[in-house]
């Protein structure tokens, strides 16, 4: 805490992971020795910057941009920019830590990093979006590289970030390489589902959680918070599957539809006219738009918090359980408190935490790099069908470990595991660097 102050976040992060390790570090003395914790909690490199751009007034605005290279042990840094007015080191840093163990996770070869700006889009002209995009890039386009680091969108960064981002990289650095971000467009070197991965694969995640109970997903009265990216392909996959999904949510409320969320009325207001939830209900008769409460008040059995981090409390996790709340899948990273996985956890719900049941974005996104490095482009169904298995595989693996470790179900305790022996055992191959 002392060489890390003022970042809460970060220090949570590390702590869950740190809780879940006492097993396996006693069990091997050869990480100790080599001081794997000490270095793991230490980022490789930390990037901070001036992003100064003009508005549509001409006045000059400054802000703070960040690119934190946490651990390339296991390949090139990988992971999302974020674009938040709330946006400070100790963010990046906790979710680079997450990052680490998340990709590692996916089995696949990349390593962990996250970036972002305390810029806020909301608001914010298209012009403003791209001037903002161009000057961050001037800068951060001497760190990344295919070989080096590969950023992705996070929230506030979606396609037309990633547009602006991949235009000025070109232009600075006369070259078309596709495979220095992901997310792209299908035109221009993205890949099929990627969009839709993360959300996708949350609820793939979920599923195969449920059906370790026999049970399916069909059916299932669902609420998912958040209307971006990850929230909107959660609501569409877990409908796909036959769930019923009563209510989504943004920065100014919830929105409760009893009919059913409506995606391509969501994904219009969301996507298209970048309007907010109670847009929405405005063009909807059987939905209602709730200011103030918490949408975790909405009875349901399976929450998907798709949001942002401690967006679920221990009171929201008393009023789940009490509602019957059957399984709970992290979309976004770290959205509930220690406390409330405690109380989800000793009730015994499914409970899947953002490292393992978030992990299919970053996991297409690799897929996005392997077919930018061959010149290829896959299928939506194959594309699909590969995040399939990474998910399942995910849910194997964490399963597997938390029942060798005494505690079947335990999913936190599995991925942390799993995702720390990847990453142990490659730093420990390569040396004190
Ligand atoms: P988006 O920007 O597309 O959407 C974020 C949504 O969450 C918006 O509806 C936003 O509402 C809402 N939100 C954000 N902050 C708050 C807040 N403080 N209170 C209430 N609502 C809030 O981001 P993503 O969907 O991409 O990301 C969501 C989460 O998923 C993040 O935790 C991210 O790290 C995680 N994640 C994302 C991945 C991806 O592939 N995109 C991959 C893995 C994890 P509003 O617009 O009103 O601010």
């Amino acid at each position: 805490v002392h060489r890390n102050p003022g970042e809460p976040e970060f220090h949570q992060a590390v702590r869950e992971v740190l809780e879940s390790l006492a097993p396996v570090v006693s069990r091997r003395p050869e990480l100790a020795d080599a001081a794997v914790l000490e270095r793991l909690v230490e980022p490789e490199r930390q990037i901070i910057f001036r992003v100064p751009w003009i508005d549509d007034d001409g006045k000059v605005r400054v802000n703070r941009g960040y690119r934190v290279e946490y651990n390339s042990a296991l390949g090139p840094y990988k992971g999302g920019l974020r674009f938040h007015r709330s946006v400070y080191r100790g963010i990046v840093k906790f979710l680079g830590f997450e990052q680490v163990f998340k990709n590692a996770l996916t089995g696949l070869a990349i390593g962990g990093g996250k970036g972002g700006s305390d810029f806020d889009p909301h608001g914010k002209s298209d012009n403003e979006v791209m001037r903002f995009c161009q000057s961050f890039m001037t800068e951060l386009y001497r760190h990344i590289g295919e070989q080096t680091d590969v950023p992705a969108g996070d929230i506030g960064v979606g396609g037309r970030e990633i547009g602006y981002l991949f235009g000025q990289y070109r232009r600075i650095t006369n070259r078309y390489e596709t495979g220095v971000l992901t997310g792209k467009g299908i035109g221009w070197g993205g890949s099929q589902a990627r969009t839709e991965a993360t959300g996708f694969g949350t609820v793939m995640f979920t599923e195969r959680m449920l059906a370790t109970k026999k049970v399916s997903i069909d059916g299932q009265r669902v609420v998912v918070s958040g209307a971006g990216n990850v929230a909107i392909y959660a609501i569409q996959k877990a409908q796909a599957l036959g769930a019923h999904v009563v209510a989504f949510s943004d920065s100014s409320g919830y929105v409760v539809d009893e009919d059913g969320v409506d995606v391509a009325l969501l994904r219009e207001v969301k996507e298209q006219a970048r309007g907010r939830a109670g847009d929405y209900a405005d063009r909807r008769g059987s939905a209602r738009f709730v200011t103030g409460g918490s949408i975790w008040d909405v009875p349901c059995t399976v929450a998907l918090p798709c949001a942002t981090q401690n967006e679920l409390d221990a009171d929201a996790a008393r009023t789940l359980i009490k509602n019957g709340v059957v399984a709970v899948a992290e979309g976004a990273n770290m959205p509930c408190t220690p406390e409330a996985v405690d109380l989800l956890q000793e009730s015994s719900v499914l409970f899947g935490p953002g490292k393992a049941a978030n992990a299919g974005g970053v996991a297409t996104s690799a897929l996005e790099m392997q077919q930018n490095a061959a010149r290829d482009h896959w299928t939506f169904p194959v594309t699909e069908n590969k995040l399939q298995a990474v998910m399942d595989n995910i849910h194997d693996a964490c399963a597997a470990t938390a029942d060798e470790h005494g505690q079947p179900g335990n999913y936190v305790l599995g991925a942390n595991i799993v995702g720390f022996n990847r990453v142990a055992d490659a730093m420990l191959a390569q040396g004190v660097i």
